[in-house]
Formats: structure tokens, C-alpha cells, sequence
């Protein structure tokens, strides 16, 4: 990581006998783009909002750059926010809206305005500044709420959901959009998102929350292969959980009993323990393409196909009564058919063993 910037410590944010924030510490690198990926109700708009100044936290401290911030307004904090509905200025031009923190800063009307401009220029909307924000599309007035956060030049940006209310495709762009600023200005971003997939296409760093406290932490490729927790694997697409024993430890390798045979895997367990151990859809191969390092799991039988183009999407039923039930993706070229039992492999290292 970069230098640290923003620092959390013990984080934590109660509303009476319900914790939103469970004790969160974080460290956030200068010039990062961290996003904070969880379900609706983990948390994530809450520390966003403790790192903006904008609800107290119960317990914990905030540092930026240093500086302890935890005692300062939103304004006192070198942060700017994008909220969410965007909460622009209906009354007042674009050019305006984005020179608002500006005007607050006391900054002069002519260098206000021409910041403004500049700025809508980054954002991709140069010569809308005499515009009304009635007269733009949804995405129109992101990018002006995106403007004004921003032309403040903030240390740490901080977006709460920004692309929720965007069609899919220009979703897309906007997240492209969004990283190629980010790296631009080099400014901290912090974004918020429930979608996994947005998570992935732009954080140099993901931080999965769930119930108020942080699952895993890394980027993005670490998290999607070796994930830290069960909620981590399940959260992050789509994945096969098997229920698993340990029956030996020889330092990191673990032996473990599974409905689809006895794996040799690297990873940390008690002996003797119950585990679950996680394999990717992708990660199961067919004989045809399996990599030569491949371990037999047995074959499944296939109960349900949908072609999908790029692969065949199957549900397939192993295990001794056929009650393990697997997810898989089998070659576009393979000609699979329901009631068919394919022989299944996959890489020792492609499974993850997972205690919590
Ligand atoms: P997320 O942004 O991940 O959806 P939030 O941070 O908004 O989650 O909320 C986390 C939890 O805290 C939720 O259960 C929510 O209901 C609760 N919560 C948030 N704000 C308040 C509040 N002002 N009063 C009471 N409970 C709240
Ligand atoms: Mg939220």
C-alpha cells in the first residue's frame, strides 16, 4: 500500500441495542480506490458517513492524513461526498451546483466558476454550465454531483451508491468513467456498492462488510480466488460450498474428507475439524479440459442445462444419494445432456478451505 491516509480504529456506531458498526479497523491507502462491498444493512453507508463527519460514531476514531477527525463537522474535513439522490440544487445552474463548496470556501466568483468549468470538463460535461438541472438526464446530473464534489479537490472522495439509479449500460460507463478520474486526479476514493460486479470493475481495494464488521479485505482478483470467510466466497459470485472433515494436517496442507472424495488442499484447519470448502463453478472441469494438475472429484449427474454462450450453465446432483447439489460451467463445445454423469476435476489450488 501507498502511504496511509485514512485511518479507522475500532470504529463503531450503535443506535440503542442495534449496532450498525461492529468495531471496524481499516487503514486506506493515498491515491486508492477502495470499495466497500456488502449486502443492504451491512454497515457501509454508515462508516461512509463517519468518515465524512456526517453521523458521530459511538466508539472508534477517525484519522485523516494524521489528523484525528472524529470531533470534526463534515466541512472541517478535507472529504467531499456524492450522495446517493445526488441532492443537487434544483434553482441553480449546473455551473453553480458544481462552484457550491467553492462558493462555501469563499473562493472568488471568476476562479470559482472557472474551476466549475474546468471541472465539468473532467466529467464529460463541458458547456452545460448555464444549464438548469431540470434540463438533464439522470446521468447528466451524477456527473454534475460527481463535479461538485470533486471542485473542492478533496483528499478522500467519498460515493455512496452514486451509480444506483443508472440503467445498466451507462452504469457500465460511468464506472469506467469514474476510475479513469480517479486515477486522473489521483485523489482517495471511497466508494459504497452492494454489486459485486461494480466492486470488481473498479477498486484497487475491496472491503466486504457484512453485519456491521469487515469479512475480507484485498484486492479484488485475491478476494474473488482465496476468500477469506464463507460470507466472503458466497458473496463474491457465485460459488460451491461442500461440507468437509479434516483428517490430516501436515503444516499448511490439510487432508480433507469431502462428498466429492478425499482432497489434498493448502490451507489452515484443525484436525479433525468441520470445514467447508469452496470450488468456483469455472474452476470444475470436465475431463476434455481439465488442466493436467487436475483432482478427480468423481463425476455428477446433470439435471439442468442453459446455454449461455460463453458456457453452459449446469446444475448437476453427486454425492452418494446424489444429494450435493453443483453448480457448473461446462465448454461451449461440449454437447452435455440432463441425466448425463460427467467426470469432474478441478485444481487442488483453485479450492479454498474455509473454517468461518
Ligand atoms: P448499508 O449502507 O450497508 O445498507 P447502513 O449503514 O445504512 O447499511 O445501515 C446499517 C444498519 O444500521 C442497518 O440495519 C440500518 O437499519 C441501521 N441504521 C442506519 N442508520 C440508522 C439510524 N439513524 N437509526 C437506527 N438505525 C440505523
Ligand atoms: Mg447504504
Amino acid at each position: 500500500m501507498t502511504d496511509p491516509l485514512v485511518q479507522l480504529v475500532g470504529l463503531t456506531k450503535s443506535y440503542g441495542a442495534m449496532t450498525a458498526v461492529a468495531g471496524i479497523d481499516l487503514v486506506i491507502g493515498k491515491g486508492e480506490f477502495v470499495v466497500l462491498l456488502g449486502p443492504s444493512g451491512s454497515g457501509k453507508t454508515t462508516v461512509l458517513s463517519m468518515i465524512g463527519g456526517f453521523v458521530e460514531p459511538t466508539g472508534g476514531s477517525v484519522r485523516i492524513g494524521g489528523e484525528d477527525v472524529t470531533s470534526l463537522p463534515p466541512a472541517k474535513r478535507p472529504t467531499a461526498t456524492v450522495f446517493q439522490d445526488y441532492a443537487l440544487f434544483p434553482h441553480m445552474s449546473v455551473r453553480a451546483n458544481v462552484g457550491f463548496g467553492l462558493y462555501m470556501r469563499k473562493v472568488a466568483k471568476a476562479e470559482r466558476n472557472r474551476r466549475a468549468d474546468e471541472t465539468l470538463k473532467l466529467v464529460g460535461l463541458d458547456g452545460f454550465g448555464d444549464r438548469g438541472i431540470h434540463q438533464l438526464s439522470g446521468g447528466q446530473r451524477q456527473r454534475v454531483a460527481l463535479a461538485r464534489a470533486i471542485a473542492v479537490n478533496p483528499a478522500v472522495l467519498l460515493l455512496d451508491e452514486p451509480l444506483g439509479a443508472l440503467d445498466l449500460a451507462l452504469r457500465r460507463q460511468m464506472q469506467e468513467e469514474l476510475v479513469r478520474i480517479q486515477k486522473r486526479l489521483g485523489t482517495t476514493f471511497v466508494h459504497v456498492t452492494h454489486d459485486q460486479e461494480e466492486a470488481m470493475s473498479i477498486a484497487d481495494t475491496i472491503v466486504v462488510m457484512n453485519r456491521g464488521l469487515v469479512e475480507d479485505m484485498g484486492v479484488p482478483a485475491r478476494i474473488y480466488r482465496r476468500p477469506a470467510s464463507l460470507f466472503a466466497a458466497t458473496f463474491m459470485g457465485e460459488n460451491n460450498l461442500l461440507p468437509g472433515r479434516v483428517a490430516a494436517v501436515s503444516g499448511d496442507a490439510l487432508t480433507v474428507e469431502t462428498p466429492l472424495g478425499r482432497l489434498l488442499l493448502a490451507g489452515k484447519a484443525d484436525l479433525g475439524g468441520a470445514v467447508q470448502v469452496a470450488v468456483r463453478p469455472e474452476q470444475i472441469y470436465p475431463a476434455a479440459t481439465a488442466p493436467e494438475n487436475a483432482a478427480s472429484l468423481g463425476s455428477a449427474r446433470v439435471c439442468e442445462l442453459v446455454f449461455q454462450g460463453t458456457h453452459w450453465r449446469a446444475r448437476a446432483k453427486t454425492g452418494a444419494d446424489g444429494e450435493i447439489a453443483l453448480l457448473l460451467r461446462l465448454p461451449p463445445e461440449m454437447q452435455p445432456a440432463v441425466g448425463a454423469e460427467v467426470a469432474l476435476f478441478a485444481r487442488p489450488e483453485d479450492i479454498v478451505v474455509l473454517s468461518r
